[in-house]
């Protein structure tokens, strides 16, 4: 057999390489029960060429070890404002801007119409703001990768960011080295489907009788760094909701909603397809508590000398110290592992079109609030503040 076939969910990661790579256009994602894309192929149109399984990052998942590489670097952008809109320490903001100055182009993952997420070409500075945050949810990559292709080939510098099995789909893809290409990926946990947080969506909105027109997963303006969303209303009005308190965010962040194929990773290691890997630096505060940034602190991953070169051409906009890999993976379990499939997994989206948003929150996604979190959520900022310094003045 020489073409793709998903026997097994796990072996799928949905980056769609496949279709876009099919010379017949034979291959259509679909779209499953619990809203995630496979591949289905349409047997009259295939030539057996043999190219989807070719591209299949989930087959072909090898990257080529480098010498002196990874570094790991603790890392913030110095502009305060860039940093507040981004996930941690607002890296990805530097080198996107870098890249267009450049007359290049930048793609990434974007809200588009609908609270869609999709990947998208941005070309303009004053656009890159729809790529910053994260978006917790599989962003749809439709049929992105020719264009990435046609930019390299017009020798635009392209910069890519993704999921790590984005990033290797797309040089499967590709299948030959471009100079002019840098690859940016995540530390990555796993994915929801875009049916569950539509479904979440229209939770919020019968909740609060309102339509939401932004939700921003990592919003800094209350809490600083760490998980508290944004929701903002067509009314103007918003609401935070810090992650142990709602259903989407404490499934996701508890591993219970992802595809399939996020349980068997092969992406979850040090060695990285990307040039460079963006993450959140968990516990800086312990080994680098002079680096200590309350707006966010970026571990990242030098993993090229491509990467290596773009940062030193950036070297006036960011602060940066080396750091131990080892340490940051204790504390960040996707550079080393997938993550565990809990067996809430089994059950958690099989009712998602029976019941109604409400039902299927409040009774299926349901949460336990932990004595600590509790106590947590009513310590006031100022005083979390506080303790934090303390603990600062005591590694010192
Ligand atoms: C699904 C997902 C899981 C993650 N899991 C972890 C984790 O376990 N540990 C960890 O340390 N960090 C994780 N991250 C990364 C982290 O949230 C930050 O993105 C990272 O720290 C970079 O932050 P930044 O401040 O440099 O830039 P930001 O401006 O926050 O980064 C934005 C970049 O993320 C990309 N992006 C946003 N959403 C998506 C998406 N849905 N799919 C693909 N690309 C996307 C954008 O294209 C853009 O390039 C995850 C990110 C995502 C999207
Ligand atoms: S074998 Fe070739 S023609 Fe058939 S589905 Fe795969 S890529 Fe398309
Ligand atoms: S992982 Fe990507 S390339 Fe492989 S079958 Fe799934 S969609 Fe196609
Ligand atoms: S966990 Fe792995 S398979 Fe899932 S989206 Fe992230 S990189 Fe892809």
């Amino acid at each position: 057999m020489n073409t793709i076939e998903i026997l097994d969910k796990r072996n799928c990661c949905g980056c769609t390489s496949c279709a876009q790579k099919c010379p017949k256009n034979a291959i259509e994602m679909i779209e499953d029960k619990e809203g995630f894309l496979f591949p289905s192929i349409n047997k009259e149109k295939c030539i057996n060429c043999g190219l989807c399984i070719k591209t299949c990052p989930m087959l072909n998942y090898e990257v080529e070890e480098k010498e002196n590489f990874p570094k790991a670097l603790a890392i913030k952008n110095k502009n305060q404002a860039e940093k507040m809109k981004s996930s941690s320490g607002g890296v990805f903001i530097v080198l996107a801007k870098y890249t267009i100055k450049n007359k290049g182009v930048v793609y990434g993952a974007s809200y588009t119409d609908g609270l869609n997420v999709e990947h998208i070409r941005i070309a303009k500075e004053e656009e890159l703001i729809k790529l910053q945050g994260s978006k917790y949810v599989q962003s749809n990559m439709n049929d992105v990768y020719p264009y990435v292709k046609k930019d390299l080939q017009n020798n635009k510098k392209v910069l890519f960011t993704g999921t790590p099995c984005q990033i290797k789909g797309l040089k499967n893809f590709l299948d030959k080295e471009y100079e002019n290409l840098i690859t940016c990926d995540l530390v990555c946990h796993g994915v929801p489907s875009q049916k569950l947080l539509k479904k979440y969506i229209k939770f919020l909105e019968e909740k609060y009788n309102k339509k939401i027109i932004k939700y921003d997963f990592r919003n800094k303006e209350k809490n600083g760094w760490g998980l508290t969303s944004k929701v903002t209303f067509e009314d103007g009005t918003f609401k935070y909701i810090n992650s142990d308190f709602d259903p989407y965010y404490s499934n996701f962040l508890n591993c219970n909603t992802y595809r399939e194929s996020c349980y068997n990773c092969k992406f979850a290691q040090k060695i990285r397809p990307s040039d460079i890997t963006l993450a959140d630096y968990w516990g800086v505060l312990s080994i680098h508590n002079e680096f200590y940034d309350e707006n966010g602190v970026s571990l990242i991953l030098v993993n090229s000398e491509k990467g290596n070169e773009i940062l030193k051409e950036n070297k006036e906009f960011i602060e940066k110290i080396e750091t131990n890999l080892d340490y940051a993976s204790s504390r960040n379990k996707n550079l080393i592992s997938p993550s565990t499939r809990p067996d809430k997994r089994n059950y958690i989206y099989n009712e998602i079109d029976e019941l109604s948003p409400k039902v299927y929150f409040r009774k299926v996604l349901k949460y336990k609030v932990t004595p600590k979190k509790f106590i947590k959520l009513l310590v006031p900022n100022e005083l979390k503040r506080c303790i934090k310094k303390i603990k600062r003045y005591k590694n010192d």
